[in-house]
């Protein structure tokens, strides 16, 4: 069905191994939410110029039965999935909020929390409802939730959709950022007419910085062109100082990546929050083999 309606595939056992891993990643998901053992970890979005801590990112992760944490790598397919990524997206922005609204009682002085939308949860006409009342449950003010969307909603029949889904959440005061932005099938058109207010540069770009000079100049102008629309422009997947420098001098306004901080439980967030600079090394997921 991937190819369109009435499109004939020759079978191939990849086909079958595909099928396994979806209904394995499918199934690992379903029994995590019903036992309540999807857990957001939460990494720092740091603001390069006063190098603080203004917002967290939520990153869905899997509390598995023996105690260990998995990360989207280990359940792939399940995210590809519609519904499946559908469920995730409604309880990781119910944990994100409570947690949020605990960290704001605790007055620990963080801005925002950006949550991912899938495509899917973007193409439901109540999700912007679902998003509103779930912030007026919890006492939060729409400008705390950043909403995280990737380039492919903007692809389809269902444009018309999204637009009033994202103008919508924009008019409450709901932030709309474009995640991976570049590697997907953006135009810029979709900046200018869509209610986007931030751009995070993926870091597939961050990662050959000064050795790669095409991954240099797309970075230099991506920044530059968040910059001259006035977009917020966050840089992702930071890894050595050399990358922080460089990102930091062309004026991309906020940083995330392991060099900064990594994602970490709530508690860990907690402490990173009011103990900063380091977390605790025992919380953090260096430990995480699937990053
Ligand atoms: P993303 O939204 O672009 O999130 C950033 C990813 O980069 C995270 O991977 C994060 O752990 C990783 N990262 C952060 N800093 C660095 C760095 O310095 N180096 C490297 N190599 N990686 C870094 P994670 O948590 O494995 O998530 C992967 C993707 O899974 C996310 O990419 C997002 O597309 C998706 N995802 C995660 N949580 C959710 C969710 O709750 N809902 C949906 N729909 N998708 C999610
Ligand atoms: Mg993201
Ligand atoms: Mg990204
Ligand atoms: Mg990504």
């Amino acid at each position: 069905k991937q190819n369109g309606r009435g499109a004939a595939v020759t079978y191939t056992p990849d086909i079958t191994v595909a099928f396994e891993a979806k209904k394995r990643a499918v199934l690992m998901i379903k029994s995590a939410i019903s036992d309540g053992r999807l857990e957001p970890h939460y990494q720092p979005i740091i603001d390069l110029k006063s190098q603080k801590l203004r917002g967290v990112e939520a990153l869905v992760r899997v509390r598995n039965t023996d105690g260990t944490l998995s990360g989207p790598a280990d359940f792939w397919p399940a995210l590809g999935e519609p519904q499946c990524s559908r469920e995730i997206d409604e309880v990781m922005l119910e944990l994100a909020l409570r947690d949020f609204s605990l960290w704001k009682l605790c007055g620990l002085g963080i801005e925002f929390v950006s949550v991912n939308a899938s495509t899917s949860c973007i193409r439901s006409s109540s999700y912007a409802d679902r998003v509103l009342s779930k912030l007026d449950e919890y006492g939060l003010d729409p400008s705390e939730l950043k909403i995280e969307v990737v380039e492919s909603v903007f692809l389809g029949s269902e444009s018309n959709d999204v637009r009033a889904v994202l103008e919508r959440l924009s008019a409450e005061g709901v932030r709309i950022a474009l995640d991976d932005f570049g590697t997907g099938y953006a135009s810029l058109s979709h900046l200018r007419d869509y209610p986007i207010n931030c751009i995070k540069i993926d870091k597939s770009f961050v990662s050959g910085l000064g050795q790669n000079g095409s991954n240099t100049a797309i970075v230099q102008a991506l920044i530059g062109l968040g910059r001259s629309m006035k977009l917020e422009v966050i840089t992702e997947g930071i890894e050595t100082q050399g990358q922080l420098d460089f990102v930091s001098a062309l004026g991309s306004d906020f940083g995330q990546g392991y060099l900064l901080a990594r994602p970490m439980d709530a508690q860990a967030l907690a402490q990173y929050a009011t103990a900063s600079p380091l977390p605790h090394p025992a919380r953090d997921e260096r430990a995480l083999t699937a990053n």
